[in-house]
């Protein structure tokens, strides 16, 4: 990707198709290079799915290098333990703790643990 200088006045833009999370992620990257980013989206609006969305730490770290780390340093949630069940009948398959690695996460627990 190369942004081509136009005529002289004109602003060159480096358009980017999506606005997910890749796009915005290289936009942001970009604009801490000195390009200016044009992110082109298809979809109308970003609307909620009901999902949460789990962030490991070398993701932490991209998005605090970004300086996108404001969000998730106020709402997220440690998880403490990785739970796998049954989709019919929820029973536990298997279960383990996070919680010795947990501990060093900069996160702020979860409400729900103890
Ligand atoms: C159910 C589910 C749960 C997930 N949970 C997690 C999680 O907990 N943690 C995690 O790290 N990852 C999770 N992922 C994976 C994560 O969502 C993807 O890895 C990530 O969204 C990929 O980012 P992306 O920008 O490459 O693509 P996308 O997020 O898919 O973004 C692509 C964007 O490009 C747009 N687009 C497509 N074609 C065009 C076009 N021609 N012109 C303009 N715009 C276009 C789309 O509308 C979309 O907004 C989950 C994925 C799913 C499906």
């Amino acid at each position: 990707m190369g942004a081509d200088a136009g005529q002289a006045g004109e602003v060159a833009l480096e358009p980017l198709a999506g606005g997910g999370t890749g796009g915005l992620a290289t936009a942001i990257a970009l604009r801490k290079a000195g390009i200016d980013p044009l992110v082109l989206e298809q979809a109308p609006a970003f609307t909620a799915i009901g999902a949460g969305l789990g962030l490991y730490a070398n993701a932490m770290k991209a998005l605090t290098y970004l300086g996108a780390d404001a969000y998730w340093r106020e709402t997220a949630a440690r998880i403490d333990v990785s739970e796998q069940r049954g989709l019919g009948d929820d029973q536990l398959i298997t279960a383990s703790s996070l919680a010795p690695r947990a501990d060093s996460a900069p996160a702020r627990r979860a409400r729900s643990s103890p």
